[in-house]
């Protein structure tokens, strides 16, 4: 199933541009059925940092069926509880240990971490990741593509595949190329990320979303003991520093209690960006993971979004490459996957538009709307299955559609007798 790339032009099924963790869970599930497929990614080895560090109960499913979900169980850190506050005022608390779901936990993982066992499982199912190979050009050849990449070392390699996807992220070169549209907007605000060591008198088994007047601030325990901070600020350092996220929980943070940062351990700063791709299919084209879609990380949905758009789509081009269905099947793909993020955009933003409200009139009437949701059971499964995931189930499944019949299109309408 694996190609030897060792030489000029390769023929595989399908190339993958990206292993980031859409990537690498397409792989795993085109390893699984057995289909070849070529993996590319431009870094010489995985990037090493912490980025996306919750994985929720429904991307945990569905991870099961790759073979993941325990072995990251093992590695993370599971939370039952996400808790809204304004500083030290309880507005809303949202549980996820009753969820209808095998997994009923927020997994906190570093995203590194996620990868690590991602690739642990693609080298098992016969896969594995080519690193240091740039794809610069794709063209379409009507019956299938020509992936050109150049490794580090300036070799260059071209793959003849009937089908190429890109997982290659946000500024996904294999997008551009097929010519789809990335429509939406760009925030004001950037934010700030920080994985700290620090003295925290408030408990370390649940995620904590502080409103304040001067901003929102999240805190969120990682396995190893340190805390994941997130936070919109106008300008953002590139670097924070202890003093930079003191300053930020002082001023939006509890005010009881002691919170005494003592170290950053990873710092980063991004802009945030709510586009979805105007098509996930053109021709032999396809997009999985942040190369179709990007939002806020307000409630950490964009790598579990891209988890789940891999699993669908590497079973459906797994029917079409083993002739179970016809290329058209593909089609499918968007109808069931575009429709959950736009949802998840939608949900993200509008957390985020709740979590920087200034206006004090404002703030009042939320404040009061979330402490009344808090009184009300269903209000709160709904927005429990929302954050978890649980509500898009329908989206994580592809379509059923009648096998193909053998002997092609027309043989459904002949006659079965004489
Ligand atoms: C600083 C930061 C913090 C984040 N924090 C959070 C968070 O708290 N919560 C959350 O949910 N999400 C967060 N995210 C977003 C999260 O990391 C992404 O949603 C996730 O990584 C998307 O996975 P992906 O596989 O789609 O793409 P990516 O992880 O972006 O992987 C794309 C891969 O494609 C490769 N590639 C790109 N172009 C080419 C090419 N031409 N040829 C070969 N290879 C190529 C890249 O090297 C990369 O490895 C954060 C992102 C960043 C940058």
């Amino acid at each position: 199933m694996e190609a030897n790339i060792d030489q000029g032009t390769v023929s595989t099924d399908v190339v993958i541009v990206g292993a980031g963790p859409a990537g690498l869970a397409l792989g795993i599930v085109l390893g699984r059925a057995g289909v070849p497929f070529v993996l590319l990614d431009k870094l010489e080895q995985g990037q090493n940092t912490s980025r996306a560090a919750v994985i929720h109960a429904h991307t945990l499913d569905v991870l099961e069926e790759l073979g993941v979900a325990a072995r990251l169980e093992a590695l993370g850190r599971k939370l039952s509880k996400f808790c809204i506050r304004d500083r030290d005022r309880s507005l809303l608390d949202l549980h996820f240990d009753s969820l209808p779901s095998r997994h009923p936990h927020l997994l906190m993982l570093p995203q590194n971490q996620t990868e690590e066992v991602l690739n642990a499982r693609l080298l098992e199912v016969g896969g594995s990741v080519h690193r240091g190979w740039t794809v610069g050009a794709i063209a379409d050849l009507g019956d299938g593509v020509l992936v050109s990449a150049t490794s580090a070392h300036g070799e260059q390699r071209s793959f003849k595949a009937r089908y190429v996807v890109g997982a290659d992220g946000m500024h996904s070169m294999v997008r551009k190329t097929a010519g789809i549209g990335f429509t939406g907007h760009t925030y004001e605000e950037s934010f700030l990320l920080a994985d700290v060591a620090m003295d925290w008198t408030h408990g370390n088994d649940e995620v904590k979303l502080f409103f304040s007047p001067a901003g929102m601030v999240v805190v969120a325990p990682l396995p190893d003991g340190t805390f994941r901070i997130v936070s919109t600020v106008d300008n953002a350092p590139e670097l924070p520093t202890v003093a930079d996220i003191q300053a930020l929980l002082d001023a939006r943070g509890p005010r009881t209690g002691t919170t005494t940062v003592t170290k950053v351990v990873w710092g980063s700063r991004f802009r945030l960006h709510d586009r979805v791709a105007d098509t996930y299919r053109r021709g032999r084209f396809l997009l999985v993971g942040d190369a179709a879609h990007v939002h806020s990380p307000a409630g950490g949905q964009g790598m579990n979004t891209g988890l789940v758009d891999a699993k669908v789509l590497g079973e459906m081009l797994a029917a079409v490459i083993s002739g179970r269905q016809d290329d058209a099947y593909l089609d499918g793909y968007e109808k069931v996957r575009r429709p959950a993020a736009m949802q998840v955009v939608g949900f993200a933003g509008r957390l985020t538009w709740l979590a920087t409200m200034r206006n004090p009139a404002k703030r009042f009437v939320r404040n009061m709307v979330l402490s009344l949701v808090n009184r009300m059971p269903m209000a709160k499964r709904k927005l429990e299955m929302a954050l978890s995931g649980l509500s898009r189930s329908a989206a994580s499944k592809a379509p059923v559609v009648e096998p193909r019949k053998p002997g092609g299109p027309l043989a459904a309408l002949r006659p079965t007798t004489v």
